[in-house]
């Protein structure tokens, strides 16, 4: 079984590893990416932060060397479902099995003066811009600003505010700063409670204003205007900016409301053999690495159960974990289950020492999982 996955991110990186340390035989895997290197999203953060460097987070595609996987860094500049056939820069890639997992893109125009007047820290190169200012910020107010939901990682913009306050405290100017964040979520982390109820207290201990219920829908010269019309004067602005499926998605036709609709329970899209899983897709969970990489596991085990007779797996249950950095030195995780049951859940496991060990331990198994390194 040819099988082409569009995306080298956590969800196309699970699908190719599966196939390949199950079927090596039996399947022929092209993994496609236009980038070099694959970055975990709260890298981004660690980078913004200066706690690393891009050059310590980046994992080389280079570095794949799995049997019956082919990496090739090429850009995706067309998708026909149809035919189940990719277009690169390259040339192209038929499939008997077509993945999308191109992630979601950014796009800065849809919130004007964003670009001109604020920052971005959602991409790697906008975090690592970011690392000066951030680190050599003395004294002014400082907004967390999200654009638009849906939005990776929904307890990102929280985290920023705590590690903030962090980084501030340490440097002794912290009294001479402000930091809010707004949002368009009515609380931190929507389908968990406790988790939100513990952020809202991190808060206030720390004096962050938190302006739920909002987004920021335009920028003048450190001015950020919610969607109320209110003001919020900054003299830095973290923004995290509109998100929507990448050009050559939309372009294919295969969207809808800005994203493909998928079967959340089997990640098939509507054409036979083509699949869309990840931030890309509408699968009913929120954009994160580890919902992608739970979609994956359910399409590799419904392309095995294919190839060697088995039975199809069960459904996707929408469940995963996200480990919050909560500052201090402390991380929390909230178990999230969005599908199995007749109602969405989200149970906080209470920040500590020993989850930051955990939050490590689950980024160097992918990293060797994926990478061999
Ligand atoms: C600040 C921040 C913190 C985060 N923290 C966490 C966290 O703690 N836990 C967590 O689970 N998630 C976290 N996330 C979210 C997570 O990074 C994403 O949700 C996740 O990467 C989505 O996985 P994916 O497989 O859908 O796509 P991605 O991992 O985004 O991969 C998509 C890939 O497609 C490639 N691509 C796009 N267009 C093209 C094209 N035209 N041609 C070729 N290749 C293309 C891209 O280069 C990319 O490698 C965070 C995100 C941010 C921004």
């Amino acid at each position: 079984m040819r099988v082409v996955i569009a995306g080298a991110g956590f969800g196309g990186l699970e699908l190719a590893t599966l196939l390949s340390g199950a079927a090596p035989d039996e399947v022929d895997v092209v993994l496609i990416d236009k980038a070099d290197s694959f970055v975990f999203g709260y890298s981004k953060l660690d980078v913004m932060f200066g706690r690393t460097t891009l050059d310590a987070v980046r994992l080389p595609y280079a570095a794949i060397d799995k049997p019956a996987v082919r990496f090739v860094q090429e850009t995706v500049t067309s998708i026909d479902p149809q035919a189940r056939r990719l277009t690169t820069d390259a040339g192209e890639h038929q499939g008997d099995v077509l993945v999308i997992a191109l992630g979601a893109d950014y796009d800065l125009a849809a919130t004007p003066g964003l670009a001109e007047y604020g920052d971005e820290f959602y991409s790697v190169a906008g975090a690592e811009r970011l690392t000066t200012a951030v680190g050599s910020f003395s004294g002014g107010r400082i907004v967390i600003g999200v654009c638009r939901a849906p939005y990776k990682c929904p307890p990102a913009p929280s985290e920023t505010a705590l590690l903030l306050h962090d980084t501030l405290s340490a440097r002794g100017v912290r009294g001479d700063c402000e930091i809010e964040i707004v949002m368009p979520l009515p609380a931190p982390v929507p389908p968990s409670p406790d988790t939100s109820a513990a952020l809202l207290a991190a808060f206030a201990e720390r004096e962050i204003r938190y302006t739920p219920g909002h987004a920021v829908t335009s920028l003048r010269e450190g001015i950020a205007v919610l969607d109320d019309g209110s003001e919020r004067p900054f003299e830095l602005f973290l923004g995290v900016p509109v998100h929507r499926a990448p050009d050559v998605v939309i372009a294919s036709g295969m969207t809808t409301d800005g994203y493909i609709p998928v079967s959340s329970q089997t990640l098939e899209t509507a054409w036979p053999g083509v699949y869309a899983f990840g931030d890309v897709a509408t699968v009913g969970v929120p954009k994160a690495g580890t919902f992608s990489e739970g979609a994956a596991r359910v399409v590799a085990a419904s392309l095995l159960a294919t190839i060697q007779g088995g039975e199809q797996p069960a459904p996707y249950d929408g469940r995963a974990s996200c480990w919050i950095e909560f500052g201090g030195g402390r991380v929390g995780r909230v178990d999230i289950d969005f599908l199995s049951g007749p109602a969405k859940t989200g149970t906080l496991r209470e920040p500590s020492a020993a989850l930051v060990i955990e939050k490590a331990h689950f980024g160097s198994s992918r990293r060797s999982r994926w990478f061999g390194l």
